[in-house]
């Protein structure tokens, strides 16, 4: 048994009970039926097990071949309605376990955070990261793309994306970036409570529609929000999350005619 699926094995009994740490990118097993935790399949971003072939990996994956709900997508301002309220954001400074799962440096968060969305309240329970952005903004991909993953009392999922720019200057990722784990398996912990605040643009335009998981098992229902001003990272900082993960961004998906809400604040 390797070191990798040892750990999965425990990160499995994990998820059984908290599914929702496991959401967004970063399932490693799914209840069955009966109820019980399986392992699910190996999935990556390139070659056999790429988003091409990610279907045929487990009976599991179904959704990410058959289904017609699905994301990324591009935003595309052109074909947006202006309509519907902006989502309400209250986040507390969190402490949280940061982990490299092998498909993205994730960071479960501590309680308190949470998203409202068309008088529904969501938890915030962790926030992860892909290279290149997975939305694209009228074709354009973003450096990076930060989802903060959120669940309701019924298990739905509601996903804030905040796309990050290159550039020089201040980044409010400095300090987290010391604490990227870059083992697989690896993980520390952010013990001084950090304002997640500061990780969202000052101007929370946002375009919201109904999608899935980027990941397997591409799960649909999930309720998202991408704000359509940008975050800066530093052109160093990319480098150095390139290095961990060199892609880690699924192709876009067609919208097959659903409804992309573009909201202005
Ligand atoms: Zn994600």
């Amino acid at each position: 048994m390797s070191s990798h699926s040892i750990r999965t094995a425990v990160v499995s009994a994990v998820v059984a009970l908290t599914a929702v740490t496991a959401t967004g990118c970063t399932a490693t097993a799914s209840a069955a039926p009966d109820g019980a935790s399986r392992e699910t399949a190996h999935w990556s971003y390139e070659g056999a097990t790429g988003p091409e072939h990610w279907a045929s990996l487990s009976e599991d994956y179904a959704a990410c071949g058959t289904g017609r709900a699905q994301s990324p997508v591009d935003l595309d301002e052109d074909a947006a309605v202006e309509t519907g309220a902006p989502v309400a954001v209250h986040y507390r400074p969190v402490t949280a376990e940061v982990v490299n799962n092998g498909h993205t440096v994730q960071a479960n968060v501590s309680a308190g955070s949470t998203l409202v969305v068309d008088g529904t309240t969501y938890r915030l329970r962790q926030f992860h990261f892909h290279l290149p952005s997975e939305h694209t903004e009228d074709g354009e991909h973003a450096a990076m793309e930060m989802h903060f993953v959120h669940e309701d009392d019924q298990g739905d999922v509601a996903v804030l994306a905040v796309l990050m720019k290159a550039a020089k200057g201040h980044s409010a990722f400095t300090d987290l970036w010391k604490h990227l784990p870059a083992e697989e398996g690896g993980q520390s912990h952010l013990t001084r409570p950090i304002d997640l605040t500061r990780f969202l643009p000052r101007d929370r335009g946002q375009y919201r529609y109904e999608g899935s998981l980027t990941t397997p098992p591409c799960t649909e229902g999930v309720k998202w929000t991408v704000l359509d001003h940008e975050v800066r990272v530093t052109p160093g900082q990319v480098a150095a999350y390139r290095e961990l993960f060199p892609r880690s961004n699924r192709p876009l998906q067609p919208r097959n005619g659903r409804e992309l809400d573009h909201v202005d604040r």
